[in-house]
């Protein structure tokens, strides 16, 4: 289990507490979504369970231990992180930005061997960024760089996986294959994912956390959080629940404008 116990953040240089005793906890397979607003900190909570930022109280475990008592080393080959954007990589290519994530599992200053060759190319293939594998990342689009960084936190075969936004970049189809990718690993990782899709979050969430400006404001299936009260109350805009035909619920946002009409 990784989890956020009654913690508490604010970034220096500002008075305010962003997160006030907040508690978000992600079991192993468990496959949660973070939805809120802009600004509410849904990456900053994602930074601090991945140790990238410490909490000012409260604590961060990893199965019970802190997350600080835990080498470096062990947590980032335990826990994989896809950020929002890729830092500048000069002419890496996407082959070996993939085989990059790998590197916490590999000894120090190791060459890859078959096993980690063969897990990447799996994941190029799964991502379907096979043929441009030898193409240098900054050469790419934004969907294509965002499909790199996706798969060099699979290669990684992390425990636990926090994907900031993984999708905002894909376009639909690769969004919806995603879920369907997480779900086919020979070791499906804990996944808390933060997300705007609600309608993805709609389908394929086990669980949802929706996060206000106060904190967690509600959290539980899919179709008991994304309910109209909850999406008005966050998002401050009305909201229709449709059915599909497989009895899913699919939600339907109204922009202000046609609350207007
Ligand atoms: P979200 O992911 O929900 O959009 P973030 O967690 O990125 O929100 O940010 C939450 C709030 O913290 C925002 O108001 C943002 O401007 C602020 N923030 C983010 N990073 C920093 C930082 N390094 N220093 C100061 N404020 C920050």
């Amino acid at each position: 289990m990784l989890e956020a116990r009654s913690v508490t953040f604010g970034y220096n240089g500002t008075s305010k507490m962003l997160l006030r005793e907040i508690s978000v906890s992600v079991a192993p397979g468990d496959f949660t979504m973070l939805l809120g607003p802009n600004g509410c900190g849904k990456s900053t909570v994602l930074k601090l369970l991945a140790g990238f930022l410490s909490a000012r109280s409260g604590d961060v475990r990893l199965d019970g231990v802190e997350l600080k008592q835990i080498p470096p080393r062990e947590r980032a080959r335990r826990i994989g992180v896809v950020p929002q954007e890729m830092p500048p990589v000069l002419d890496f290519t996407v082959e070996e930005m993939v085989m990059m994530g790998r590197n916490p599992r590999l000894p120090r200053l190791a060459p890859p061997g078959p096993e980690d060759l063969a897990i990447v190319g799996k994941m190029l293939k799964l991502l379907e960024l096979s043929a441009l594998a030898r193409r240098p990342c900054n050469r790419l689009s934004g969907g294509e760089r965002q499909r790199v960084l996706i798969g060099a936190a699979l290669a990684l075969e992390p425990d636990y996986l926090l994907m900031d936004e993984p999708t905002s970049a894909l376009d639909p189809a690769h969004a919806l294959r995603l879920p369907a990718i997480l779900r086919s690993l020979r070791h499906s990782p804990g996944c808390l994912i933060t997300t705007h899709n609600l309608q993805l979050a709609a389908r394929f969430a086990d669980r949802i956390l929706l996060l206000g400006e106060h904190g967690i404001h509600d959290a539980g299936t899919p179709r008991d959080v994304l309910v109209p009260e909850n999406i008005r109350a966050v998002y401050h805009c009305d909201a229709e629940i449709l059915t599909d035909r497989s009895g899913g619920i699919v939600p339907c946002l109204r922009s202000p404008e046609e609350q207007l009409r």
